[in-house]
């Protein structure tokens, strides 16, 4: 499959990698738009929200409690934003489902 993602979980494409488990991948945003701006995505291909089904929507948690994890450490704030964009019209540019994680300014809402 052709996803930039995936390549990232297989380590085909470089990224700066903050935490990996067996199920949830962190890397750095390649153009982050906040001074704190990483990714946290299922290292199986799941497109978007829409398809969270009872036999994968363990690793939503298993995210979260990494995302939880990363943010109690020293160098990240713990206020920060997660966002989740599903769908072209909501700004999902990479169809992996992938929570964005912003921090380290005041961020404004809502979003446009
Ligand atoms: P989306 O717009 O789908 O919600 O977010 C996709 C994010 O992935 C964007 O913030 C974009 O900067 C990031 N991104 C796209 N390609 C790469 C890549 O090859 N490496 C990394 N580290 N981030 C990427
Ligand atoms: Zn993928």
């Amino acid at each position: 499959m052709d996803c930039i993602f995936c390549k990232i979980v297989s380590k085909d494409i470089p990224a700066e990698i903050l935490y990996e488990n067996e199920s949830v991948l962190v890397f750095k945003d390649l153009n982050p738009v906040a001074p704190i701006h990483f990714l946290a995505i299922t290292k199986e291909h799941i497109s978007c929200t829409n398809d969270i089904n009872s036999k994968n929507k363990h690793l939503i948690g298993e995210i979260f409690e990494v995302i939880s994890l990363i943010c109690k450490k020293k160098d990240i704030p713990t206020e920060y934003r997660i966002v989740n964009n599903c769908g072209a019209k909501a700004g999902q540019t990479v169809p992996h489902i992938h929570f964005h994680i912003l921090g380290g300014r005041e961020l404004s809402w809502p979003p446009g």
